[in-house]
C-alpha cells in the first residue's frame, strides 16, 4: 500500500463540503490555497461568507449532489451525522464519488456511511488531531489520522490525503497515520475524551488564574479555555458514539474517587 508523501504533486480537486462550521471554514482556507476547486452546504446560510472566499455556497442538497464534486467532505457534527446522511439525495450523484469525513469519532461515521452510500461511492474517513485554534499557524507536525475503508479510485483518494500530506504550500505537512476506525477510537477515549472530560470539570469548577500560578496551573488552565472553545454538542458526541469513551469515563470516577479515599483515610489515620 502506498503512503502519501509530502514530495508528490498536488492534484486540484473538486470538494463539496457539507456542515460549514467553524472546522471546514478553517480546513477551507488550506484547500483554497492549494488550488482546489470548493463548494459548500449546510443548515444555515453561509452564502455570504462563502462568496467573501470567492467560493458557491449551494443551499439545495439536490443542487449540491449533482455539481460534479469528486469528494463530499462531510463536517457536520458527530450528533447531526445521521440526519444529514439520512437527506441526502444520493441518486443525485452524477459520478462515483470520494466520500471522506472530518468527525472526530470514528467507528460511527464508518457505520453510517457505509450503510447509507451508493456500493458504488468510495469511503475514507479521517480525523485531523487538530483545530482552528492548534493548526492556526500550520499543520505542519500534526497529526491526520485515516483509514482507507473503500477506494477503488486511488488517484482521488491519495489526491484528497495530500490536501494534508502535502509540503508544497505553506509547509503543510501533516503526520499521517493510517489506522482503523476502531483502533483511533480507543486511543481517542484515552486522551481527547479524557483531555475534554477534564477541561468540562475545570469549567465547571470556574478555575482562574491566580497571582501565584504554577507551570501546572497553567497549564490545566489552557486545558479548560481550550475545551470550553469547542461546542457541548462536540463533547457529547465523543461520549454518546464512541463506545470506548464510558469505560474511560468509568476509569476517571473510579481514579478519583481512589484518590480522595486516599486523602481521606491518610488524614484519619
Ligand atoms: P460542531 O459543532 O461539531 O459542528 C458544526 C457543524 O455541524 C456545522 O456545520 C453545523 O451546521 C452542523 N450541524 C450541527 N447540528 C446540525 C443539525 N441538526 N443538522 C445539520 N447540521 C448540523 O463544530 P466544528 O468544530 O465545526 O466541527 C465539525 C466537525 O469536525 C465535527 O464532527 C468535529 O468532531 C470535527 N472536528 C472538529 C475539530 C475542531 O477542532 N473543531 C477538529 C477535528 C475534527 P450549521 O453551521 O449550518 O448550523
Amino acid at each position: 500500500m502506498s503512503s502519501p508523501t509530502s514530495s508528490a504533486p498536488l492534484r486540484a480537486l473538486k470538494i463539496g463540503i457539507i456542515g460549514f462550521g467553524p472546522f471546514a471554514q478553517f480546513l477551507t482556507q488550506t484547500m483554497i490555497k492549494q488550488g482546489h476547486s470548493i463548494r459548500a452546504t449546510s443548515r444555515s446560510d453561509y452564502s455570504e461568507h462563502c462568496a467573501r472566499l470567492g467560493i458557491p455556497f449551494i443551499r439545495d442538497m439536490d443542487e449540491f449532489l449533482q455539481s460534479d464534486n469528486e469528494v463530499v467532505l462531510l463536517c457536520t457534527s458527530i450528533l447531526s451525522l445521521s440526519d444529514v446522511v439520512e437527506s441526502m439525495p444520493f441518486q443525485c450523484l452524477k459520478q462515483p464519488t470520494l466520500f471522506a469525513d472530518v468527525l472526530s469519532v470514528k467507528e460511527y461515521p464508518r457505520d453510517v456511511l457505509l450503510q447509507a452510500l451508493p456500493p458504488e461511492s468510495d469511503l475514507i474517513c479521517t480525523h485531523p488531531m487538530f483545530g482552528p485554534e492548534s493548526g492556526r499557524d500550520g499543520w505542519h507536525g500534526l497529526t491526520l489520522m485515516y483509514e482507507k475503508v473503500r477506494i477503488r479510485n486511488e488517484a482521488v483518494c491519495s489526491g484528497f490525503l495530500h490536501i494534508f500530506a502535502s509540503e508544497l504550500i505553506i509547509a503543510q505537512g501533516c503526520k499521517m497515520l493510517e489506522m482503523t476506525c476502531e483502533e483511533h477510537d480507543k486511543l481517542a477515549a484515552k486522551s481527547q475524551f479524557l483531555t475534554h472530560t477534564i477541561g468540562r470539570v475545570l469549567a465547571e469548577m470556574q478555575i482562574e488564574p491566580t497571582p501565584i500560578d504554577t507551570k501546572g496551573f497553567e497549564k490545566l488552565f489552557e486545558v479548560k479555555e481550550s475545551v470550553a472553545n469547542d461546542s457541548f454538542d462536540l463533547f457529547n458526541g465523543l461520549y454518546v458514539h464512541n463506545r470506548f469513551a464510558r469505560q474511560q469515563l468509568k476509569n476517571f470516577e473510579v481514579a478519583f474517587d481512589g484518590v480522595k479515599h486516599k486523602l481521606l483515610d491518610r488524614m484519619n489515620e
